[in-house]
């Protein structure tokens, strides 16, 4: 082993050891800096052949009813590897009779089903084992996950897959914690409330974390009593249909969880407005989001939560340590290909250390290393697919047109695939597309300001308020930012921290509602009122 390969291969045994996510982020921001260092010694930058996926795709059915099922249709559809393009597996294509047979199977489990009867610590057990069986083949669904996505398997081995394990230990430990009141109502009454189970949620989720936001979606619903009706993206279908199979396998009753592949127009819209579906939770764009909730409130005004688009502020004040401060900016830019909701996609740095940071962020993405998501020393991947890849590159190309300074990237990276070059851009201004607009790629775009009430004016100045970073060493200065940001997290000094006990969620037009955490479970209940009157002279 080389010093370099020992190294790695410690900060990566902590990394697998480490309890809780947010110690998993920590050393992984850690061990990307680590890498920005060594990777100057290093040769390994360029892009190699593809390594073959080490994993067999099992499940391309659709998951309705406890069983692996062909679409009404029989049609399928493709998905793709963003490593090149190819086809991985053609996969069961779900329309809305498919949504219709899963709705009924949802509905059946939650009416007549076991799981509605059994106590809380069965279904916590469920969880539990759950989490354990995600665990034990973590292995093979991170393969599968960067397969399908294109995100580094060291990222979705050692820091997402524990994160649904996670998750999963955390809701299995609430399914025994969920107490109604007693109200202190006037007159001879006794009023309690119930917390009840609101039915079949239906769940859609986004590609850019396919079975994290599986997790943070069937955590809370499972944990509540509820059944589900999964629709995930069509660009990564395959991770959470192993997923199902895993949780039949840990004792989930037939109907509780059935999972849809297909398209958004056709499955999610059937799903979304759905007479039979009792709640929606819904992560993707915004523009999306609008239309779902349209459709739930045309069809059985279904309660809606939405996680949506952002973008972000990361707010390097004037006595940052700048070294520090490039780095986490660029962690919470470049994380995940760019593709993150809450990416902080607005650097604002303040004037007096300005020119030094655009230089050094210019040098860390210069030293980022792309290539094959399977390679052990890969920060970046390819983007999901040649769609998206053709939005960030037309982003970019409105950067340079616009006037704002392309300091490095800018171009495809390689030659096949969807790599994009880690691009970054100073003297952006407010008005520009790329200041704007939600990119969903790695391109960072640096602004310049004077004084905090002028950041906090700009940083406010969009219809976008999923998150925010603020790097300073002055705490009044952290607790000013942080009370005047409209936001939904503020990360102080650190970014992307998501354990599963902090709430997530968006102000504005970033989404209503709040995912994980405590808040997470009253989307899922219904509140029930039960008021007997006090009959016995002897109590008024
Ligand atoms: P993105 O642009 O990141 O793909 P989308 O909001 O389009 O985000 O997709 C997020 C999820 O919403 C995916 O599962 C997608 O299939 C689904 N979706 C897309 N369009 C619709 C629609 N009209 N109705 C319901 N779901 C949709």
């Amino acid at each position: 082993m080389t010093n370099r390969s020992k190294m790695e291969f410690l900060i990566w045994k902590l990394v697998a050891e480490a309890r809780s996510f947010e110690t998993s982020t920590i050393l992984l921001l850690r061990t990307c800096h680590l890498r920005s260092v060594v990777s100057r010694y290093s040769t390994a930058a360029a892009l190699q052949e593809p390594i073959s996926a080490p994993v067999k795709v099992k499940y391309t059915q659709l998951f309705i009813n406890g069983q692996f099922v062909d679409s009404a249709s029989g049609k399928k559809f493709t998905t793709c590897d963003p490593r090149t393009g190819n086809v991985i597996a053609e996969v069961a294509e779900g329309d809305a009779e498919d949504i219709n047979r899963a709705v009924g199977a949802a509905r059946r489990a939650f009416d007549e089903g076991p799981w509605p009867k059994m106590t809380a610590y069965e279904r916590s057990n469920i969880l539990l084992k759950f989490a354990d069986l995600l665990d034990q083949h973590t292995e093979e669904i991170a393969a599968l996950e960067t397969w399908d996505n294109g995100k580094p398997y060291e990222q979705a081995a050692k820091v997402e897959l524990p994160m649904c394990s996670r998750i999963m230990r955390y809701y299995a430990g609430w399914t025994d914690k969920i107490h109604g009141l007693t109200a202190p109502a006037d007159g001879p009454y006794h009023v309690q409330t119930l917390h009840e189970p609101i039915g079949v949620a239906g769940q859609i989720i986004p590609w850019n974390f396919p079975l994290l936001m599986f997790a943070w979606k069937i955590g809370p619903a499972l944990a509540t009593g509820n059944t589900i009706v999964m629709k995930t993206a069509e660009q990564t279908p395959l991770t959470a249909l192993y997923a199902a199979k895993l949780l039949q396998e840990a004792g989930l009753p037939e109907g509780v969880l059935n999972v849809v592949s297909g398209y958004g127009p056709t499955a999610g819209a059937a799903l979304a407005s759905h007479m039979d579906v009792d709640k929606l939770a819904f992560t993707g764009s915004t523009e999306t989001g609008k239309l779902v909730l349209g459709m739930a409130a045309e069809s059985n005004l279904k309660p809606v939560t939405l996680e949506l688009g952002g973008k972000s502020p990361f707010i390097v004040c004037k006595d940052a340590d700048v070294d520090k401060a490039v780095e986490l900016a660029h962690f919470a830019l470049f994380f995940n290909q760019g593709q993150c909701c809450c990416a902080g996609s607005r650097t604002y740095v303040h004037e007096s250390v300005y020119d030094e940071f655009v230089a050094k962020a210019k040098a860390r993405a210069i030293q980022r290393v792309v290539g094959d998501p399977f390679r052990k020393d890969i920060e970046q991947g390819p983007q999901i697919d040649s769609e998206q890849f053709e939005k960030v590159m037309g982003y970019i190309k409105s950067g340079i047109s616009s006037g704002a300074t392309l300091e490095t990237g800018g171009e495809r990276y390689g030659s096949e695939g969807f790599y994009i070059q880690p691009t970054v851009f100073s003297n952006v201004k407010e008005d520009m597309l790329i200041a704007q607009d939600e990119i969903f790629g790695p391109v960072q775009s640096i602004l310049k300001f004077n004084d905090l009430q002028d950041v906090i004016r700009r940083a406010n100045a969009t219809h976008y308020g999923l998150a925010a970073g603020v790097f300073t060493q002055d705490i009044d200065t952290a607790n000013y930012l942080t009370r005047a940001l409209r936001v939904g997290t503020v990360w102080v000094n650190c970014f992307d921290i998501f354990d599963a006990a902090i709430p997530f969620g968006g102000y504005k037009m970033s989404g209503q509602g709040r995912e994980k955490g405590i808040y997470s479970l009253m989307n899922y209940l219904q509140i029930k009122a039960v008021v007997t009157p006090l009959n016995n002279p002897a109590w008024l």
